[in-house]
């Protein structure tokens, strides 16, 4: 490296930490925990290539290094309280560092979640870049889980659906997607904003709730998996993202239903919370609708807006059923 390991440290990813927190620079960091809570932990690997485009703009991606698991810890309820960063580059280039570190440290700052610190290696092939988030949720609280969902809860989503994946089929250069779609789309692709504000105004309010990493399908089915549930979803009601606007109704279908890499949250609730949900969403502006049932039983059902079941295949982006290495 032109750079040498520490001063990579020093130079990019020493960021500001209160006074009684000991952030990088020891052998680990040290940071007193808030009164009467209890920790929750999460962590995702990001690898060149498979994850993120090889030329991507490196401060996105810091900010979706980091973003990505806030997501997960929104999706439990939890507030972070500090973030590990490891890191395995090939070369330490001043650019691509200070575009990085920017990207993470000003997500960092915004949520309070500071840079504790991490592990830096050089590596022969693909950059890998690896978060641990920190957060804390009240003692007593167990958290947004999968598990808790209920036959008769409504399913909740945030936001809207579906412009990951047509930001993404952007990148790879496919031709239905203009250039002018693709920047109106690639926001939500390139800097999701973790929901969580939404997740920690959940507690007590939701049973259950997940952040749509790998796809709406997918991932509701984890909860219904966990819960021992089966899904009625109203497709006429799931929010697509108005920059899927004039793309043909089968693509908006599959955008929204099985997209990847969304960072909304799907979450459920008992019906008598409906009005407590739609004022947390007015107050947070932060649009949450409602897409479907639960039942008792398995599977999961989608139907259209005269009530006839529709049909959908691939139910999301499973990294073992497509793994190509
Ligand atoms: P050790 O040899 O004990 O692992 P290092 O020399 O790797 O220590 O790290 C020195 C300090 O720099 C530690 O406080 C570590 O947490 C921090 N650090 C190393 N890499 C990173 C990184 N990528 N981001 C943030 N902090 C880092
Ligand atoms: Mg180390």
């Amino acid at each position: 490296m032109a750079l040498d390991e520490f001063s990579v440290i020093r130079e990019y990813f020493q960021g500001r930490v209160s006074s009684n927190v000991l952030g990088v620079g020891d052998d680990a960091a040290r940071l007193p925990m808030p009164p009467n809570t209890q920790l929750v932990v999460c962590k995702d690997l990001l690898i060149e290539g498979r994850h993120f485009f090889a030329d991507v703009n490196p401060a996105t991606l810091g900010h979706k290094a980091l973003a990505v698991n806030l997501s997960d810890l929104a999706a439990m309820g939890a507030k972070p309280v500090g973030c590990l960063l490891g890191l395995g580059l090939r070369q330490a280039q001043p650019q691509w560092l200070a575009g990085f570190s920017q990207g993470l440290l000003g997500l960092a700052e915004r949520w309070e979640c500071p840079l504790l610190g991490g592990d830096t290696v050089r590596v022969q092939h693909e950059i890998v870049i690896s978060v641990t988030a920190l957060g804390v949720l009240p003692v007593g609280e167990p958290g947004l889980l999968r598990s808790n969902a209920r036959p008769g809860d409504d399913i909740w989503v945030s936001g809207y659906l579906g412009a990951a994946h047509i930001a993404l089929l952007g990148l790879q250069g496919e031709s239905g997607v203009s250039q002018d779609r693709l920047e109106s789309v690639r926001r939500a692709l390139e800097t999701p904003q973790p929901r969580l504000l939404l997740g920690q105004a959940l507690l007590g309010v939701a049973r259950a709730a997940i952040d749509i990493s790998d796809g709406l399908l997918q991932d509701l089915g984890h909860i219904l998996k966990a819960s021992g549930c089966r899904a009625r979803l109203h497709y006429a009601d799931i929010p697509l993202d108005p920059g899927l606007k004039g793309l043909p109704p089968a693509l908006c279908a599959t955008a929204a239903l099985t997209g990847g890499d969304v960072y909304e949250l799907c979450f459920t609730a008992d019906a008598s919370r409906r009005s407590d949900i739609v004022r947390i969403g007015e107050r947070l502006n932060i649009p949450v609708t409602r897409i479907g049932v639960m039942q008792a039983g398995d599977g999961l059902e989608i139907v259209d807006a005269q009530g006839a079941a529709m049909n959908v295949g691939h139910s999301g982006f499973d990294h073992f059923r497509d793994l190509d290495d």
